[in-house]
């Protein structure tokens, strides 16, 4: 089997792997970039635009100034650094010839090992850094939400290395369905309520007038901001959508982009899954930046599920980021704040909205997206794990089924076309829904948009 493979391409090309040195320095802002400004978030009351003060009561200092930065680049903390070691930065980037031979495609397929972290998905990236600022800022406790669990794994173990505090509100379908994900987030000291939970106001409200709900990440969102907002020494951590999260998830595309560049590879896609959008801003806004400056023609490929489609089905305007309506309105792809989406297995793809960054480069162009049901993706999911060996999260069974759509195109047209795409993370901790689609029990989304 080596034998054949190695006949069909360079060993160094199955996986290309960087030394510790390699590690990123700096943080990359495609804000610094964009042909226009990212739009500003507004005060709800007044919709003006938000100052840092109207952040102050749920951030550190340090990331409000991260969160507005035009800065091209920001520097890592040697502590962040250190740490990214623990989580197995640099990830290799890998060849899925195996996947390549199944299609019988003339396509390159390579992808980004971000579930080699020891929590499963890139969330690490930025949990280590939220969870450092508020430290040294002076913060005892963080609060989150957390929809499949990914993030607030991440979290607990960032929160466990800096030695602060850390509450997890947890979508209540997924606290149903991924029991291991609370196992996981207790052993590394978190508190997991399920969401909506009798904790909070907004909890209690929501389960006076819908008791049966399985939750979202909206209303997950506002129970950890109403919590965060009442305790000063408590702030709120967000695992996606917002600027800063984009920024310290552009780890992933230096890399990406240094392991091309070894292998003089210049794809013409890169792919990945959209849930709030941070894995896919981290994996291609170095190179949107370097498209922007005229130095590639790659094409960016967001997918998304059927089930929440705000890039493809969504409207771009001002919207809040949580059920509540207590966050400042964010301008990005929403399918509106109250929108209750379908149970689906790929729990961190739930999300009404789309991180205003990545919104901004689709409606500028520089991002096209496509959405897959969950039955078609859990199948790409399969024939991946069966050629490759790694059991993908649902979420990024999204990004494979993107790959794979494209490599068929490329079989089709009979052109040597090179696809990257990210996988975001492992579904180890995810087999309910593996199982029911080997049970053949798993259905299409309910509601599809
Ligand atoms: C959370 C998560 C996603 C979706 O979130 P983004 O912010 O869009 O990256 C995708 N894949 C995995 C494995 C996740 O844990």
């Amino acid at each position: 089997m080596l034998t054949f493979l190695s006949c069909m391409s360079d060993l160094k090309d199955l996986r290309v792997t960087l030394g510790l040195d390699d590690i990123p320095k700096k943080w990359y802002n495609l804000a610094a970039d964009l042909p226009v400004p990212v739009p500003p978030p507004l005060n709800p009351m007044t919709k003006e635009p938000a100052g840092p003060e109207d952040l102050a009561a749920i951030f550190p200092p340090s990331l409000i100034r991260q969160e507005m930065s035009q800065e091209r680049y920001i520097d890592i903390p040697d502590e962040v650094m250190e740490n990214y070691i623990l989580i197995n930065r640099p990830t290799p980037l890998q060849r899925a010839v195996r996947l390549e031979k199944l299609l019988k495609t003339p396509a390159k397929i390579y992808f980004k090992r971000e579930d080699l972290s020891p929590v499963g998905s890139h969330k690490t990236n930025t949990a280590l850094a939220q969870a450092y600022y508020n430290m040294k800022d002076g913060y005892s406790n963080l609060t989150t939400e957390t929809g499949a669990g990914q993030w607030g794994s991440a979290l607990s173990l960032a929160c466990s290395i800096f030695d602060i505090g850390c509450t997890v509100f947890m979508v209540r379908i997924s606290f149903d369905q991924k029991p291991y994900r609370r196992t996981v987030m207790e052993t590394y000291g978190g508190k997991v309520h399920p969401s909506p939970s009798p904790m909070t106001e907004y909890g209690k409200k929501v389960l006076a007038e819908t008791p049966d709900t399985p939750g979202s990440l909206g209303i997950a969102i506002s129970e950890a901001i109403e919590v965060a907002a009442q305790d000063p020494s408590t702030n709120y951590s967000l695992g996606s959508v917002l600027n800063h999260v984009m920024l310290h998830q552009t780890v992933i595309g230096q890399e990406t982009m240094q392991q091309l560049d070894m292998i003089d590879v210049s794809p013409d896609y890169m792919v990945g899954c959209v849930g709030g959008g941070s894995n896919f801003a981290g994996f291609t806004f170095p190179m949107i930046g370097e498209r922007i400056r005229g130095k590639n023609e790659t094409k960016f490929i967001a997918v998304e599920p059927k089930a929440t489609p705000s890039i493809t089905k969504g409207s771009y305007e001002y919207d809040h980021g949580d059920s509540a309506g207590m966050t400042p309105l964010l301008k990005m792809h929403t399918l509106g704040h109250d929108f209750m989406p379908s149970p689906i297995h790929a729990g961190g793809l739930r999300y009404h909205g789309m991180a205003p960054m990545v919104s901004l480069a689709a409606d500028l162009d520089f991002v096209q997206a496509v959405a897959y049901d969950q039955t078609e993706t859990f199948k790409a999911g399969m024939m991946f794990a069966r050629s490759e060996g790694i059991i993908p999260a649902p979420e990024t069974t999204h990004a494979i089924l993107g790959a794979i759509d494209l490599a068929m195109q490329a079989k089709e047209s009979n052109e040597e076309k090179t696809i990257v795409f990210n996988l975001s993370g492992h579904g180890l901790l995810d087999l309910a829904g593996y199982d029911r689609y080997l049970n053949g029990s798993m259905q299409r989304s309910e509601k599809q948009v």
